[in-house]
């Protein structure tokens, strides 16, 4: 049996040949696949489920990429999504549509019989207090209403000009501010006692060794899809992969 892992596809109207890239990924490599997890940035943006219901190109896309998770999940696929920085405004509506099961921020799960912390990765950035501040804002119940109760149009202007400021913003940091935190890995890792810890967001694809307080671990870091896809396969008889394959 297999679980694969993937992240930041970043899909949007914008990306006709990575969307028909990940249609084909559903269709084919994820097929008979028992989980496949999404850990987050499946969309470039998303400001709301309701854009499912205006003429809006990116609607057309969701659309589609509901119908392609749907028939996955109709083919016995469990599918789990994690919100990421870009569509944490994805709520019960286009979850349920895909027959997925949204899972909290940080969720340990058994993969394949490998016990393992999952999440999108933005929250182990914690030295990038600014980015933190404004996470913590975004993610509560009150914002998201105010947000959600915006016109479609003044939401899509308000996400462009985040993007941006945070494009520019991202600009003038460090590195090490822009990548997680190694400590914070060690301390989620260890209160949760497993030895693998997953996530994407940074488009850094590697395997790290961690020091843990009862021995060693791994991080495992998903990459960005682009001309190569990334993902991580869960074998029950080989256990953890990380894999690129071309998108076309
Ligand atoms: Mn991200």
């Amino acid at each position: 049996m297999r679980t694969l892992l993937i992240a930041d596809m970043h899909l949007s109207n914008d990306t006709p040949e990575l969307n028909q890239g990940f249609y084909r990924y559903l269709e084919h490599t994820a097929k008979g696949a028992e989980d496949l997890y999404i850990l987050g940035d499946l969309f470039d943006a998303w400001i709301g489920d309701d854009l499912l219901d205006t003429p809006h190109p990116l609607s057309g896309v969701a659309h589609e990429v509901i119908k392609r998770l749907r028939a996955l999940s109709d083919a016995g696929t469990s599918i789990f999504f994690i919100h990421g920085n870009r569509d944490f405004l994805i709520g019960e509506r286009f979850i349920n549509a895909c027959q997925a099961t949204l899972l909290p921020d940080s969720e340990q799960v058994e993969l394949q019989g490998v016990a393992a912390v999952i999440l999108h990765g933005d929250s182990l950035c914690t030295l990038d207090t600014a980015y933190q501040q404004f996470r913590t804002m975004a993610r509560s119940p009150q914002w998201q209403q105010g947000m959600l109760a915006k016109p479609l149009e003044e939401r899509r202007m308000i996400a462009q000009g985040m993007r941006m400021q945070s494009q520019g913003n991202n600009a003038n940091k460090a590195e090490n501010i822009m990548d997680v935190t190694p400590e914070e890995v060690v301390r989620v890792m260890d209160e949760a006692g497993v030895k693998h810890l997953i996530h994407g967001h940074t488009h850094r694809p590697n395997i790290h060794d961690v020091a843990l307080a009862d021995g060693q671990g791994k991080r495992w870091v998903l990459g960005d899809w682009g001309k190569l896809g990334w993902q991580i396969v869960a074998d029950s008889e080989k256990g953890l992969r990380l894999e690129s394959f071309e998108i076309n």
